[in-house]
This record gives structure tokens, C-alpha cells and sequence, in this order.
């Protein structure tokens, strides 16, 4: 395939539609001349990029995600906005399968031209998956969307790689009270700048206002974040469209406080310092765990270390050391 980038950037930035799922794909491509291309394409565009809410969406799965995405991006879009749904599939890497893809989501969102619904990049690992989905989201600005939902099943470590790449990050609930707040680990309640507990319908709805009253609890005991903002918890029916307003008032708050505080663009640029760290880290580790040379030392210092024989600390050191010296001999140094 060869790519004429300038092309491709212009089209883009024309919000065409056909160019957007071809640079995409093109981010996603693993061949090392892809990549390169890639490159060249985000360079281009990323100063026409920013210019959205990012907004990160969890949850286990049958939570009612995709039909909640579906009503907000159907409000949103009826409010004037062009809304871009990306996902991360931490379940792809793990059995190959998807828990997002599988079924056929928001159709009825799909097929408004005022939207564009991806989902998530398959295989690799989370990293990544994570990354693919934060440059897309880089390209979606660029083709004139201005609301970027990034949604994620609410296991493993996906959720805070998506908090690490909004502005906003909504965990939803089930109006399940009692169930010791449904397992949220504490690293993902601390991310969380509002909870939305969905299905609060029929039946459900004594049970939602418990689970309200217990999860607001158990939000007073963290620290409010800078700018007193208290984490709301939103009662919401994704199916009967109630509560969706509530939420977008919630977040276009957040976001008008963050930015009257000067917060917003901060948290954005911290973001792509972790960003560029984060990748740099995994990158290493990626290329010690291919060099042979180094996974044979380490597969002995493991044994060492269980049989007594070494500290863990001079095990370690021990592995560095091989690194840095095959590094070396690789550069010719
Ligand atoms: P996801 O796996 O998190 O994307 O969940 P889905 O959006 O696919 O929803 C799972 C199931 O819950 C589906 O049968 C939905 O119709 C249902 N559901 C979603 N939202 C609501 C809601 O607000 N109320 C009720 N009663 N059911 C809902």
C-alpha cells in the first residue's frame, strides 16, 4: 500500500470520512513501513488535534456501556456535537476473542453521519492496544469531531490507561448495593471523576438509591481533587434515555471549572509526559524480554534467588548489567 500522506493529512483535515478509517487502520498496522507513514501522518496533524472533551467510559460487561454511549451520543449529537466512540479491548490479548467486538453495537448511533464508532484495536498487548486507540483519537480531532468517548470493560488495567488519556472519566455501576461496591479496586475509584449507576429502573430503583447512598459514602473517605470537585454518582436508565442530560451537565461542569482554573490544559500535557515515560518504559522492557542473552541470565538469577543464593537486589543488578552490556555490544560501543 503506498500512502501519499500529504493527501491523506489534507483529506483528513477536510473531514472526510474515508480518510479517517484509512489512517486508522493505517496507526493500527504493525509493518514497520506503516508505522513510519503513521508517524509522519500524526506529526502532521497533531496541531489541528486537541480541540474536544475526551471523555473515558468503564464498566463490566452488560453494565449497559454500549447503550449508554448510544443515548449520550445520540443527546450530544442533537446538541449539535460530531461524537467519535473508540474503544479498549483489554480482553483481546488475553483469549484472542473480544467481550467489546463480538456483537453488533450502537447500531442506531453507527449510522448517524455526525458519528464515528471503531472498535477496539485487536491483539498485542495492553500498551499497545492503548496506544493505537490514544492516536486515533488524535486523528478523530482532526477530522472535525468534538466529542471523543473512549470506552473500556471495567477489568484488569485497561481503565486507567483510558483515565490516563481523557478528561473525564465515568465509571458505571450496577444498582447492585451491598455487593461491597462491585468489587471497584481503589486505584480506579481514585480515577473516577463521576459514577453513573445504570439501570436505575423499574424494579431496580430502591436498590439504585442504596447503592447511591452507599457508594457517595465510601467517596467521602477519599480526598477531593484540586478545585473541591465532589465525585457525583448519578442515577441513570440508559434504556428509558433518563439521566443523560444530568450527566453532560455533570462534565461540561467539570470541564468549565477545570478550564476556569487553568487545570484542563494541565492535565492534558502531564498526560503526554506520563504518555511519552510510559512508552519509553514499555519499550525497554519489550526489548529485554527479546534479548535472549538477557532472559537466559534471568531464568538462573530466578532460580537463584528462590534457592537463597543471591538477594533479589543483586539478582537484579546482575540482569542490568547483561543488558547494558548487550545494549552496547549491539550499538558497537
Ligand atoms: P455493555 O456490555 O456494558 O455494553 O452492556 P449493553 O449496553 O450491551 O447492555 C447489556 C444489557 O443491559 C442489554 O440487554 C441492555 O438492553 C440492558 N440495559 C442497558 N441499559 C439498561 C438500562 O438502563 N435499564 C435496563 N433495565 N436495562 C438496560
Amino acid at each position: 500500500m503506498k500512502i501519499d500522506v500529504a493527501k491523506l493529512s489534507s483529506e483528513l483535515l477536510a473531514g472526510k470520512r474515508k480518510a479517517l478509517a484509512k489512517a486508522i487502520t493505517l496507526i493500527e498496522s504493525k509493518k514497520a513501513e506503516h508505522r513510519k507513514v503513521a508517524k509522519e501522518l500524526l506529526e502532521k496533524i497533531l496541531p489541528y488535534s486537541g480541540k474536544s472533551v475526551r471523555i473515558g467510559i468503564s464498566g463490566v460487561p452488560g453494565v449497559g456501556k454500549s447503550t449508554f454511549i448510544e443515548a449520550l451520543g445520540l443527546y450530544l449529537i442533537d446538541k449539535g456535537y460530531r461524537v467519535a466512540v473508540l474503544a479498549i479491548d483489554p480482553t483481546s490479548q488475553i483469549s484472542g476473542g473480544s467481550i467489546l467486538g463480538d456483537k453488533t453495537r450502537m447500531e442506531v448511533l453507527s449510522r448517524r453521519d455526525e458519528a464515528f464508532v471503531r472498535p477496539s484495536p485487536s491483539g498485542g498487548s495492553l500498551g499497545g492496544v492503548a496506544r493505537k486507540t490514544r492516536e486515533s483519537m488524535f486523528l478523530c480531532e482532526a477530522n472535525g469531531y468534538n466529542i471523543i468517548i473512549v470506552e473500556t470493560v471495567g477489568i484488569g488495567q485497561s481503565e486507567i490507561k483510558v483515565a490516563s488519556m481523557v478528561d473525564f472519566f465515568l465509571l458505571m455501576q450496577l444498582p447492585n448495593a451491598g455487593d461491597e461496591l462491585q468489587g471497584i479496586k481503589r486505584g480506579v475509584m481514585e480515577v473516577a471523576n463521576a459514577i453513573v449507576i445504570n439501570k436505575a429502573d423499574s424494579d431496580n430503583m430502591e436498590k439504585a438509591q442504596l447503592a447511591k447512598k452507599q457508594l457517595e459514602s465510601a467517596l467521602s473517605f477519599f480526598l477531593m481533587s484540586e478545585g473541591g470537585w465532589k465525585v457525583p454518582v448519578l442515577l441513570v436508565s440508559a434504556l428509558e434515555k433518563r439521566g443523560i442530560d444530568n450527566v453532560w451537565e455533570v462534565i461540561e461542569k467539570y470541564v468549565r471549572i477545570k478550564k476556569s482554573l487553568g487545570k484542563f490544559f494541565d492535565r492534558r500535557k502531564k498526560q503526554a509526559i506520563d504518555w511519552m515515560w510510559t512508552t519509553v518504559y514499555e519499550g525497554i522492557r519489550e526489548m529485554l524480554l527479546e534479548n535472549k542473552n538477557v532472559t537466559d541470565l534471568a531464568i538462573d538469577m530466578e532460580k537463584a534467588v528462590i534457592d537463597n543464593k543471591i538477594t533479589p537486589s543483586f539478582a537484579a543488578d546482575a540482569i542490568i548489567e547483561k543488558f547494558k552490556k548487550t545494549i552496547c555490544l549491539e550499538d558497537g560501543l
